[in-house]
């Protein structure tokens, strides 16, 4: 049998309360589908260690995290004692671009049980694959000049590598789903960088053409999200774009709460890591409500990351069953606590 070797990161907040209580559920899938044992390895890298060492990560934490499968993340921040930028830049964006996780995928899609602010009946089920190293990001740029006169300006980088290696990696995505990709642009209006963008994802799109491909411009394509949300797969989009498009997906699913999120790394040399969109939620830390939907969903992506779509799909039907039955905590309008809703997941997996 398979074994495993996660580094879980529970982080902060919320993540802590959620974290150490979904591992029972995923042993609990292994065990059920006989294929793999996960060996967990727990890592208290937070604020409370910045805090209590001057650091997020020990020196060689790096080191300690690369000879992993995976790495499960939940949240990271507590703005009231660590500043913000530290806590991102000391954990969390070093170990994105350490590991070169250079792409960002979001999956969202309707659940019954979940009021989403669309209207009702506006089903859909895509994926956002946001380009997470490079583009509108970039740190080139400076202002000249002063008073009146002042300017500013910002210079994006694309590479002909980072724009083929995500399109090519939603290509391979929607080869299991939908056979769609759309990949955002704006083209008509961002003369150098955008055509570039449009012309190397028209190129990989020739070598598959039993995949539908679609370039649309980024103003058309987020109004086209809230009216037809229903006729996309996959969509592929720069960093600024993706940024947008998939901050959009989690609303359009009704809550922050529920939402999973991946960070690639695709050239195989390092772990990729899954941590749900939401943060730490400092405001319902410890009241046991806070929602686990996110933290459950984004295990799913691990699974299927790692080559276990069967328990994938399994954990993410469970998922929608008891979404479906109301077992909900109060962000998505239930009374449920985090651990019932818990328990009620790990029921309908069965056993
Ligand atoms: P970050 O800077 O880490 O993204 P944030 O403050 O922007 O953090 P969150 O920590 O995600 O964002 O909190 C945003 C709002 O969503 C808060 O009101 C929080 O209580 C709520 N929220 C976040 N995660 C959950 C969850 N798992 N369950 C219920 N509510 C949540
Ligand atoms: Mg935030």
């Amino acid at each position: 049998m398979d074994s495993l070797k996660i580094a879980v990161l529970p982080g902060d907040g919320v993540g802590e309360d959620i974290v150490p209580d979904v591992l029972p559920v995923l042993d609990r899938l292994a065990e059920i589908h006989g294929s793999v044992k996960f060996d967990w390895r727990r890592y208290d890298w937070n604020c409370r260690y910045y805090l209590e060492h001057g650091e997020m990560m020990p020196a060689d934490g790096l080191d300690q995290l690369s000879d992993h499968d995976a790495i499960f993340l939940g949240a990271v921040g507590d703005p009231a004692r660590v500043p913000d930028h530290i806590s991102l830049w000391g954990l969390l964006i070093k170990i994105r671009r350490e590991f070169e996780q250079v792409l960002n995928i979001r999956p969202a899609k309707s659940l019954k049980g979940i009021r989403s602010p669309l209207q009702d009946g506006n089903s859909f089920d895509f994926v956002v694959v946001r380009e997470n190293s490079e583009g509108e990001y970039s740190q080139i740029g400076g202002r000249l000049g002063t008073g009146a006169d002042e300017i500013a300006v910002q210079n994006a980088v694309f590479t002909r590598k980072a724009i083929e290696r995500a399109v090519r990696y939603a290509y391979q995505l929607a080869a299991s789903r939908a056979k769609k990709v759309t990949a955002a642009t704006k083209s008509n209006g961002i003369i150098h960088t955008m055509p570039f963008w449009d012309e190397i994802s028209q190129q990989v799109a020739q070598e598959d053409e039993s995949i539908t491909f679609d370039l649309q411009h980024i103003d058309a394509l987020a109004a086209n999200f809230i009216t037809k949300p229903h006729t996309y797969d996959v969509v592929v989009a720069s960093n600024l774009f993706g940024d947008i498009l998939t901050d959009m997906g989690a609303a359009m699913m009704g809550s922050i709460g529920v939402a999973p999120a991946a960070n690639l790394n695709v050239n195989g040399k390092w772990p990729s890591m899954f941590e749900p969109v939401h943060g730490s939620a400092p405001d319902i830390v410890g009241k046991g409500i806070a929602n686990p939907m996110g933290q459950l969903w984004t295990a799913k992506m691990m699974l299927e990351h790692l080559g276990y779509e069967d328990m994938g799909e399994h954990l993410l039907g469970a998922i929608e069953a008891v979404l479906a039955d109301g077992v909900k905590t109060p962000d998505i309008g239930g009374t449920a606590t985090t651990g019932e809703v818990i328990a009620a997941v790990n029921a309908e997996i069965g056993s």
